[in-house]
Formats: C-alpha cells, sequence, structure tokens
C-alpha cells in the first residue's frame, strides 16, 4: 500500500498556504504517496476531520488566499493527552508522514506529537509575521508586505494633503519584521518596533524637527507589539502642533491573492519537505538561507528566538531625512 502523507494548516492563516497543500499533494503522488489534509488545524487531529487531496483536487487554488483546509488556534492541543490523541488519529489512518504548514506554535505543537507518533514531522513556515527561526522568509511574508505597502501610499497621499502624522500599525504580533520592511518600502519617518524601545518624547522630536525642515506630513510605522497605538497617538497629539490620525490596517493584511514570490516560496518549500520525507528525515523544518532552500532541526525552528537586523533601523534613518 501506498504511504500516506498528512498536511495540517495551524495558527493564522498566511496567504501561500493553498499553494504549499497542492504542492506537497501533487510532488507527494509524483513520488508514490497518498495524500491526506487534516481539517481545522490539529483540530483535524483531535477530531479525526480530514479530506483526501488528489492533483485534481487541488487544481485551482495557488492563487487563492487563506487555506482550504481551514485553520485555527486550538488551545486543547497543549492540554494532556492531546498528543496521545492526534498520534491515534495518525497511526488509524496509516498516515506515516506529517507535514506542518504554520509558525512556530504550530511546529511546537508538532514536536509535541513527535514525542508520542512513529511519523516524521515537517514544518514548512507560513506565516505574515516571517518570525520563525532557520528561514529568511516565511510563506506569506512578502504578500503582507506589498499589502500593507499598498494601503500606506494611499494614506500618504492624505497625510500630505492635510499635512498630517499618520501613525499606521502593522501585524507582526511580538515581533518588527513586518514593520521594518513595510516601513522601508512607504519610506516612513519613524519605524516602531518591540525590539527597539523608544519614548515618546524622542518620537516627538523628531517629527518637530522635520516640521522645521518643512516636512508637516509624516509617516510612523508601528509593530503591533510595539505600544498600545491608540495611546501613542493621544499622548503624541497633546505633545505636538500636528494633527495626529492612528490607521489600524488589521486583518486585511492576513488575506488576499498571494504574490509571485510567496507562491514560488511555497512551491519550493513543499519540494524540500518531501523530498525529507523520501530520505526518511523526521523532526525537521525547512526554510531559506541565503537563497538555498535547507533542512532545519524542527526543535530548533520552533525554540529558538530569529535575529532581526537593526541595522536596518540606521538605513531607514537615512532614508528619511
Ligand atoms: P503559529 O503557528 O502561527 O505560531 P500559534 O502560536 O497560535 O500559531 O500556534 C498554533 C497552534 O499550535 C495552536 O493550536 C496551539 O495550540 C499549538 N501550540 C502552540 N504552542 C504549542 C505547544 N508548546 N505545545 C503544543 N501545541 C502548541
Amino acid at each position: 500500500m501506498a504511504k500516506t502523507i498528512g498536511i495540517v494548516t495551524s495558527g493564522g492563516d498566511a496567504p501561500g498556504m493553498n499553494a504549499a497543500i497542492r504542492a506537497v499533494t501533487r510532488i507527494g503522488h509524483a513520488n508514490g504517496f497518498q495524500v491526506i489534509g487534516f481539517e481545522r488545524g490539529w483540530d483535524g487531529l483531535l477530531n479525526n476531520s480530514f479530506k483526501r487531496l488528489t492533483p485534481r483536487s487541488v487544481g485551482g487554488i495557488i492563487q487563492l488566499g487563506g487555506t482550504i483546509l481551514h485553520t485555527l488556534r486550538c488551545p486543547t492541543f497543549e492540554e494532556k493527552g492531546s498528543s496521545e490523541k492526534a498520534a491515534e488519529t495518525l497511526s488509524i489512518n496509516d498516515v506515516d508522514s506529517l507535514v506542518v504548514i504554520g509558525g512556530d506554535g504550530s511546529f511546537r505543537g508538532a514536536l509535541d506529537l513527535s514525542r508520542e507518533s512513529d511519523a516524521l514531522m515537517v514544518g514548512i513556515p507560513a506565516t505574515i509575521d516571517n518570525d520563525v527561526y532557520g528561514t529568511d522568509e516565511t510563506i506569506g511574508f512578502d504578500t503582507a508586505v506589498n499589502t500593507a505597502v499598498g494601503a500606506i501610499d494611499k494614506i500618504r497621499d492624505t497625510a500630505i494633503s492635510h499635512e498630517r502624522i499618520f501613525i499606521v500599525e502593522v501585524m507582526g504580533r511580538k515581533r518588527g519584521f513586518l514593520a521594518l520592511e513595510v516601513g522601508i518600502c512607504v519610506g516612513a519617518e519613524v519605524i516602531l518596533i518591540p525590539e527597539n524601545p523608544m519614548n515618546i518624547a524622542d518620537i516627538v522630536k523628531f517629527m518637530e524637527e522635520n516640521a522645521k525642515k518643512g516636512k508637516r506630513a509624516g509617516i510612523i510605522v508601528a509593530a503591533e507589539g510595539f505600544s498600545d497605538t491608540s495611546k501613542l497617538a493621544q499622548e503624541m497629539q497633546q505633545q505636538t502642533e500636528s494633527e495626529v490620525r492612528l490607521s489600524i490596517l488589521g486583518y486585511a493584511q492576513r488575506g488576499g491573492s498571494p504574490t509571485a514570490r510567496s507562491r514560488l516560496l511555497a512551491s519550493l518549500f513543499a519540494e524540500k519537505a518531501v523530498e525529507l520525507i523520501c530520505q526518511e528525515q523526521g523532526n525537521m523544518a525547512v526554510g531559506l538561507q541565503n537563497g538555498a532552500i535547507v533542512g532545519v532541526e524542527l526543535e530548533k525552528a520552533a525554540k529558538s528566538r530569529k535575529p532581526i537586523n537593526l541595522r536596518l533601523l540606521q538605513v531607514a534613518d537615512m532614508l528619511a531625512t
């Protein structure tokens, strides 16, 4: 009987997850595997809910955002006994390997499960936050950067016309990868990320110096993990002559059709994941490092903190003069 690959998408959705499902399915089949997709994240493994995936059934999804398998944050998966239950689901369905498409939380879930199951675990990093160790980029990041840049370009028109300061909050959970790249691409005057604490007085001083130079409008890109942006906007309004407005981009950044880059990354990550499975290498994740698609230990990808390049803040400062 053909060996079986299971796929699960877990945690926050990211554009390009479908491209990864499609590629694992097709490359898996080409290598003689059957493929099944568990539904609604880890919940599908707890409730034995899945659908068979064939090269035909994954047609027409490469351009779709979200995930056809659905996903959720499933706190019950962290409870005692859940890994045993999920391992049993894998065993009764003869699933020999599980491809986990998600972020570091999902990878930690896969690690827990690997302690109870003989199935090979392989992680594919997919999150708009780009905060997974061992990969320069995650599936969905490029799409989210482009979505946020498009939105902020429009906001800048109003900022200039009304000579206002706009604080624009972008996603990223506890990290600043998204804000940093978006900030550079929109020419933000200030970029606020959790990895580089800054006080309001310094931000106000910087914006006032800009106003003296004749630059009365401004964009401040703030990562959601930096601080409470509505409080920040209120306090800035009190401390400066300029009008200050807040715009929270929110969930619009999570959806939408994946960019070419997100689709390419998804397809190449999937190919590497199936290669690792063919070589019987479990407890691994895939990643992009200096242009090459590589295997990374799952434990490291799940538990290590990804470094951020703070020099990019200096570059952004030089560009915002
Ligand atoms: P992401 O994968 O995007 O980082 P989350 O952090 O929300 O998203 O995690 C996704 C899923 O993985 C959730 O269902 C959560 O219950 C599960 N998970 C997270 N951390 C662990 C852990 N330490 N052990 C087991 N499951 C975990």
